[in-house]
């Protein structure tokens, strides 16, 4: 039996974080006033969103914000895509608790490979202000990665042997 030498693969956070900002229509009053407050803190990091939230945060808050296609248009998905490839390590989404929305699955799906990826993710205001003081902010920060590998190998190894 092949023995796979670790349940983790490791990702180093720099100091500088990309940060992927999105909001519903309901919420992106709250996105904008929560990056205008935070502003002096958030323009040390990389910043990117969906396409309106992106386009309104960077005209309200005079902040750089790379812009996505618009949630409901694929961008949920963009975001989804640039967590994987290990490109985006911390995300404020403001999604709206109150409104079902024409692109749920992509909802869901984004908050999937966040947490597979063992990204930092705050989904009201409370939380985002508790991890953006996080002393982490401003550290490099190893996450880590559950390594599918192993599973698929113990499963093999599983078949192999019934
Ligand atoms: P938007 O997308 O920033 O383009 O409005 C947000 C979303 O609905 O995911």
């Amino acid at each position: 039996m092949r023995e796979i030498e670790s349940e983790y693969i490791t990702v180093k956070m720099g100091k500088q974080k990309q940060i992927a900002l999105i909001a519903h229509d309901s919420k992106k009053r709250e996105m904008v006033d929560w990056v205008y407050e935070n502003r002096d803190i958030l323009k040390n990091h990389f910043l990117c969103g969906t396409g309106t939230t992106a386009r309104l945060l960077a005209m309200k808050t005079g902040l750089p914000v790379r812009e996505y296609k618009s949630g409901p248009l694929g961008g949920d998905q963009q975001i989804g895509s640039r967590i994987v490839e290990g490109a985006i390590d911390f995300m404020v989404f403001f999604w709206d608790p109150l409104e079902a929305q024409p692109h749920d699955p992509d909802v869901k799906a984004l908050l999937r490979v966040s947490v597979l990826y063992d990204i930092p993710v705050a989904n009201n205001i409370a939380t985002a202000n508790f991890l953006l003081t996080s002393k982490y902010m401003s550290e490099e920060y190893t996450r880590k990665i559950t390594q599918y590998q192993r599973t698929s190998e113990e499963m093999l190894n599983k078949f192999l042997e019934d």
